[in-house]
Formats: C-alpha cells, sequence, structure tokens
C-alpha cells in the first residue's frame, strides 16, 4: 500500500515505522525537520510538501497533537482536503486525540468532498506504538473502517468501532477520564497505607486480589519500587505525560459540559492534575502521587 503520514513525533515515528517495517511504502511529514529526518533515517520517505505526501496515497494517516493542528491540516488553506485527500477509494485516518466536536467537523467536510474518513484514537501509549499493540477507539462509518483495517492491525491488536464520526474521540476520553480517577484512587490509598507504616508493595498485593483490583494496580504502580519497568520506578521519567492525562481531562470536560453529563470525580482530578501539572507536568501521570505524598494542612 502508499500510505501518507503526518505526525512523526512520539507516537507517530513507531507507528509509521511499523507500517514500513510490513513492506508498505509510506511517504511521511512533520513540520519539525528534525522528526521528519528521524522517520527518513529509519526507512520512511520523507516529502516537504502536503500536495507531494499525497502523491499515490491509498490511506492517510495523522498523529498530531490538537484539534486545532488537525483542522489546519485537513480543512486549512492548501490541506489534505484541498489536495484530494487519498482519493475517492482510499481513506482519511486521524489517529490524534482531539475534540470530538472536531473530529465531526473534519469528518463532515471530507464526506462533502467524496473521502471516507475516521477518527481512530489510540491507547496503549508510546510502548504500545512500538510493538504494534495499540488499541484503536474507531468512530466513523464501517466502509471507511474496513478500508483502514490492514493498516490498523499492523500498528495495533485491538480495534474497537464504537459509533460515528467523533464516537472514537469521546470513547477515548471516557478511558482517560476513568484512567485518571483509579490512578488518583490508587496512589491516595497506596500513600494512606505507607504513612501508616504499611509496606506498599504487601498492600499492592493484598488489594490486587480484593476488591479495589484496577490496571494501575496490576499494570502501572504508581509507588516507587513496588513494580519493576514502569515510571514509578525511574522518578517517573517517560511513560504518559501528565500534561498529555491533563490534554484529554479538558476534552473529557468539554465533552460532559455539551452533554450536560455530571462527572464529578473526572472534574477533581482535573484539578488535581491542573495543579500536579504546574510543577510536574513532564513527568509521567503516576507522579500524581508526589502531589498526594504532602502532609495535609491541618
Ligand atoms: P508529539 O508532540 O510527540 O508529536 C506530534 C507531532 O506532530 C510533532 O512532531 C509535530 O511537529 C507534528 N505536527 C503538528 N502539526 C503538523 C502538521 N500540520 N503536519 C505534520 N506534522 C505536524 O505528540 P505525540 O505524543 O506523538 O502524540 C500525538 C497524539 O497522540 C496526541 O493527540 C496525543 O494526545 C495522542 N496520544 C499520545 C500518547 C502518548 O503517550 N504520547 C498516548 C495516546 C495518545
Amino acid at each position: 500500500m502508499n500510505i501518507a503520514f503526518f505526525g512523526l513525533g512520539n507516537m507517530g515515528l513507531p507507528m509509521a515505522l511499523n507500517l514500513v517495517k510490513a513492506g508498505h511504502r509510506v511517504v511521511g511529514r512533520d513540520l519539525s525537520p528534525k522528526a521528519q529526518e528521524n522517520f527518513v533515517r529509519e526507512g520512511g520517505f520523507g516529502a516537504d510538501s502536503i500536495p507531494k505526501v499525497l502523491e499515490g496515497a491509498e490511506a492517510v494517516i495523522s498523529m498530531l497533537p490538537s484539534g486545532e493542528a488537525a483542522k489546519e491540516l485537513y480543512l486549512g488553506e492548501g490541506g489534505i482536503l484541498e489536495h484530494g485527500g487519498a482519493g475517492p477509494d482510499g481513506v482519511l485516518i486521524d489517529c490524534s486525540t482531539i475534540a470530538a466536536m472536531d473530529a465531526v467537523e473534519i469528518a463532515e467536510k471530507a464526506l462533502s468532498h467524496g473521502f471516507d474518513m475516521i477518527d481512530a484514537p489510540v491507547s496503549g501509549g508510546v510502548a504500545g506504538a512500538k510493538s504494534a499493540t495499540l488499541t484503536f477507539i474507531v468512530g466513523g462509518e464501517a466502509k471507511g473502517l474496513e478500508k483502514a483495517r490492514k493498516a490498523l492491525s499492523l500498528m495495533g491488536k485491538n480495534i474497537f468501532h464504537v459509533g460515528g464520526a467523533g464516537a472514537g474521540q469521546v470513547a477515548k476520553i471516557c478511558n482517560n477520564m476513568l484512567l485518571a480517577t483509579h490512578m488518583i484512587g490508587t496512589a491516595e490509598a497506596l500513600n494512606l497505607g505507607a504513612k501508616h507504616g504499611l509496606d506498599p508493595l504487601i498492600l499492592s498485593e493484598m488489594m490486587k486480589q480484593s476488591s479495589g483490583d484496577n490496571w494501575s494496580l496490576q499494570q502501572y504502580n504508581p509507588y516507587p519500587g513496588v513494580m519493576a519497568g514502569v515510571p514509578a520506578t525511574r522518578d517517573y521519567e517517560g511513560g504518559f505525560g501528565t500534561n498529555l492525562m491533563l490534554k484529554d481531562l479538558n476534552l473529557a470536560m468539554e465533552a460532559a459540559k455539551r452533554a450536560k453529563a455530571r462527572t464529578p470525580l473526572g472534574k477533581r482530578a482535573k484539578e488535581l492534575y491542573e495543579s500536579h501539572a504546574q510543577d510536574f507536568g513532564g513527568l509521567d501521570f503516576s507522579s500524581i502521587l508526589k502531589s498526594i505524598d504532602k502532609d495535609e494542612k491541618k
């Protein structure tokens, strides 16, 4: 397949390289020349303009930082839609995490140009992008997904079709709002136990076999020294950044407001991450334990 790939950052680069490794011809573009060079060094093709990247493309994939960036790339002057996308037989796949209403706007305009488009944000982080084990959470028509399925399956191991345009974005932020709340709850419980002199390792093992069990305890323990290979054991470097979690919580709050849905814990999680990000925005999101591990004011 000929694939055009936009956005070769922390996530996009390993995703695009998995397509290259599978034998596809991938032409990539990033606004950062360094990011684009990294891709070319590892076997991809680079091009310096949108029309050149799109030449002969059967699928267009984007992995961008924000809704503004995605709207500019697809809908802006000289953007993807104006240059014919992946043609009427191809498919447009936006894997960025953006507001659902932005995803709907882009997909509707793509459709009005005669192009199939899906939103396909991911879960699994940089590690999942590298090991091609991402979960794709897809919104859009089944026809678009079927055209995209082959490429998605080379970058991930799970594909969930959750609804029409924008639904992938809604489902993704539901998941991340839940992740934020169980991470905070896990950090609070471990910190409380440790302050009473309990061993956080024994406490974690007990809770994993009890009703407090959850993904943060199982896979991503926030207490330093409890679990090998997680950010907590390397001063919270790498992993899923606090700033990215805050971005997703802001998107969740926007979505909640639009649907008039009550999300009291999501709201509190956003406040806690907002304050945590002031000092620790660059650290992994499990570093929330650092903000919790401050003596409670009287
Ligand atoms: P990143 O900042 O590392 O990469 C984004 C890249 O897009 C940058 O290199 C930037 O130069 C490039 N870019 C911006 N506008 C562009 C344009 N018009 N054309 C070409 N390139 C452009 O971000 P990331 O960590 O790779 O995240 C990408 C997306 O994936 C975000 O929406 C993020 O929320 C989501 N996400 C990230 C993670 C993670 O762990 N990093 C996990 C799940 C989802």
